[in-house]
């Protein structure tokens, strides 16, 4: 494979091109294939002519509006790049509130009447695309407007070429927006939290005498957890074709127990398709770092060095995108779902997510000099009280049907949020709140009697697995993400929370600087306050422990085990008031968000529990009452009790699971009731069906069963 240019991406990461494209500003010579399917600005620069390359770069730094002549400019160099990498189609490519990508295919060719087709392609078709909005979710917005919507090009995340064996497709990333204005998609409003942490960063850099930086970016790094099966037990699976996920399924004897996946050797073929995953992802500018085996057999991990979030967002997308697509070139099924197999580790994605200035300063870094480090202190102290705030808002951020198996059930991570600090860094702010920072000598940080931090460690060493929310050195990682999710929503909401809570802080420090006093005699108090005020979200142990369960319950942190318990945080006061007040969403598109995913709770239950007394009435019952017939003709008489026993108790779960599953039995009134019902009824329903089905596997003749079984999917690679 050839090797990703690292240290270009990183120097590109946060200087204003690079920062503001997100597209490494690399030299794509022939023979490298870092980026070549990338219309980035180093191609912008050799294409486009020269005013014109200077206009786009100046109106974009500036986040100005587009004007037409310089849209049609850039169209007509992005065609003819397009056309020349074989490229027929282009599509605007967005996010619609379902959470996965949408394409809208339209040719390039235009006919002319007499017989021919010219390539057709200006500043308009760009710019702006129109995709029918009634197609998508909009949640209230379609009830009450028009539901008409358009697509606008993003201009700060590079458009880039889709191969496909017969043909190419390029790229146009865009937003989703109703005509009236209003977001119908996750781009929209990342990018306006982007923009308000931006205002809010800088204005408190100011304070600390930074006069350079004039933009601040926030930064994604995400690891994806996945599983790739083999395709033929994907396809003879109807659980795993329609819901993602197996929904029956005995243990296998062999689990993790022997821990012997994790970082181990790559299976053959696992590798090849790795690579060739990688291959096409570094093509697209998506600059892939590390992969292994994950915890569970058959699961793996891929992760990207970070980009700004906007970028890293879109880059993300793609990667699960071109997962999929690759694995079946290899006769193998991604899967995303948060939890593909009960019993075995599900799948999350960690979100690295940091801050930093168009100069390339890292905020969250804790630097070398006392100077530095108040800087470090005072973000990292923000971003305490705005977890501590919101924290019902962050786990609603992250809530879905698939997450509902692991957080609050019996894995990594938990429902309730709370943040690792590491040990030194929860000591020094323990010292800070204790005051005892008050009789410092000038030179000496903060009274520790030390010039500066003690060195935090940035790998290895002082970490904890299972917190959800973890300092990690230069970053905190956010753990709670669903592997299937888009990183939009959890990092706007971190954006947004995050600009209100360093606006707090800055407001107080302003204060205590216009009295005359100090840098350091002025933030003193407010970190001590920020900590004392807010140090109950602060946990470094056990998050799996019962006992920190108990203990978070006295501290009075939220524990919001299930998607119903969780998404009305989305929605009330405080949030509505921190998104409206940041323009980051209106009320209205808040509101419609919420219903959105609360209708996308209630449907993929509902497919789920139709998809599992199907499966269970028409599949296993009839196996399971033949193998009772060869019992029976065997003359087994007491085995044949026993497997007349289970099946009557299997046969009972299946009618209460459909009666459950009957519409007139469910509430229709209320969206929230609903969901609400999906998880009190129907799950458990569910569950008392796979029960009886799972002990049936156990005992009916195995050439009888018609699922294939863990032990199948989970080791044949
Ligand atoms: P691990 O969590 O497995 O120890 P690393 O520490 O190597 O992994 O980093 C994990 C992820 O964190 C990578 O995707 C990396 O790009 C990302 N990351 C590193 N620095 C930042 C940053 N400043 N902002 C956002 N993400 C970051
Ligand atoms: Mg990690």
């Amino acid at each position: 494979m050839p090797r990703i240019r690292q240290q270009n991406v990183l120097a590109a990461q946060w200087t204003p091109n690079g920062g503001a494209l997100g597209a490494p500003d690399l030299t794509v010579a022939d023979n490298q294939v870092f980026g070549s399917n990338v219309f980035s600005i180093a191609i912008q620069r050799q294409r486009l002519p020269k005013d014109v390359f200077r206009r786009l770069q100046q109106t974009l730094a500036r986040g100005e509006a587009l004007d037409t002549s310089l849209a049609d400019a850039v169209a007509q160099a992005m065609k003819e790049w397009a056309l020349e990498r074989g490229a027929t189609h282009y599509t605007h490519w967005f996010q619609p509130l379902t959470g996965i990508t949408a394409e809208k295919h339209d040719s390039f060719y235009a006919p002319t009447g007499e017989g021919t087709a010219l390539a057709e392609f200006s500043g308009k078709e760009l710019i702006q695309g129109e995709p029918d909005a009634s197609s998508f979710p909009t949640g209230g917005i379609r009830a009450t407007f028009e539901a008409r919507g358009y697509t606008a090009w993003d201009p700060t995340s590079p458009a880039f070429i889709l191969e496909n064996p017969n043909g190419a497709l390029l790229c146009i990333p865009t937003a989703f927006a109703s005509w009236t204005g209003e977001a119908l998609d996750h781009k929209i409003p990342l990018l306006r939290s982007m923009d308000a942490l931006s205002k809010s960063a800088i204005r408190a850099l100011r304070l600390f005498g930074d006069a350079s930086a004039q933009r601040v970016f926030t930064t994604v790094g995400p690891e994806q957890e996945y599983f790739l099966i083999d395709e033929q037990y994907f396809f003879e699976r109807p659980d795993l074709v329609t819901t993602g996920r197996t929904l029956f399924g005995a243990k296998p004897p062999k689990g993790h127990e022997l821990d012997d996946h994790y970082f181990g050797s790559i299976p053959e073929r696992i590798l090849a398709c790795m690579l060739e995953t990688e291959r096409e992802l570094v093509k697209l500018g998506v600059p892939v770092k590390t992969r292994h085996n994950e915890v569970a057999p058959n699961q793996y991990e891929i992760a990207p060095i970070f980009e700004n979030s906007n970028v890293g967002s879109d880059h993300q997308q793609l990667t699960m995108q071109v997962m999929q697509n690759v694995a079946r070139r290899y006769g193998l099924v991604c899967l995303l779902h948060e939890k593909p197999f009960a019993g075995v580790n599900g799948s999350g994605k960690h979100n690295n997510w940091s801050m930093g200035t168009d100069t390339g300063k890292n905020l969250l870094e804790p630097g070398d000099t006392p100077h530095e480090n108040l800087e470090f202190l005072f973000f990292c102290a923000a971003v305490i009280q705005a977890v501590n705030k919101y924290q019902g808002l962050l786990r609603a951020s992250i809530a879905s049907p698939g997450q509902d198996h692991r957080l609050g059930a019996n894995e990594a991570p938990p429902a309730i949020i709370s943040i690792f600090l590491g040990a030194e860094l929860e000591k020094v702010f323990g010292a800070i709140e204790r005051g005892e920072a008050g009789e410092s000598t000038p030179e000496s940080f903060l009274g520790l009697g030390t010039p500066v931090l003690p060195p935090l460690p940035m790998h290895g060493g002082d970490r904890n697995r299972t917190s959800p929310f973890a300092f990690t050195g230069n970053k905190f990682e956010f753990r709670a993400l669903g592997s299937s999710m888009s990183l939009s929503l959890p990092n706007t909401v971190l954006n947004t929370i995050v600009a209100e809570a360093i606006d707090y802080l800055a407001e107080e420090l302003e204060d205590a600087l216009k009295g005359g006093v100090e840098l350091e005699a002025a933030l003193r108090p407010i970190l001590q306050r920020t900590y004392a005020d807010n140090k109950r979200i602060v946990f470094g142990g056990d998050n799996y422990a019962p006992e920190w369960h108990a203990e978070a319950e006295a501290r009075g942190l939220l524990n919001l085990r299930a998607t119903p318990d969780a998404l009305p945080y989305l929605v009330n006061d405080e949030t509505a008031a921190v998104f409206s007040n940041y323009g980051v969403l209106s009320e209205r598109e808040l509101h419609s968000r919420y219903e959105v995913f609360l209708e996308q709770y209630v449907t993929k239950l509902n497919i789920e529990a139709e998809t599992a007394a199907s499966i269970a009435r028409t599949l296993l019952l009839p196996a399971a009452a033949r193998h009772l017939a060869v019992l029976n003709e065997a003359e087994l008489g007491e085995l044949a009790g026993e497997t007349a026993e289970l099946i009557a108790s299997f046969a009972d779960a299946i009618k209460a699971l459909e009666a459950a599953n009957l519409a007139e039995n469910q509430p229709h009134d209320d969206l929230l009731a609903h969901a609400a019902y999906m998880y009190d009824a129907l799950i458990p329903a569910m569950a008392a069906v796979r029960e009886a089905a799972d002990k049936l596997e156990k005992v009916v003749a195995d050439d009888l069963w018609p699922l294939p079984k863990y032990a199948e999917i989970l080791f044949i690679k």
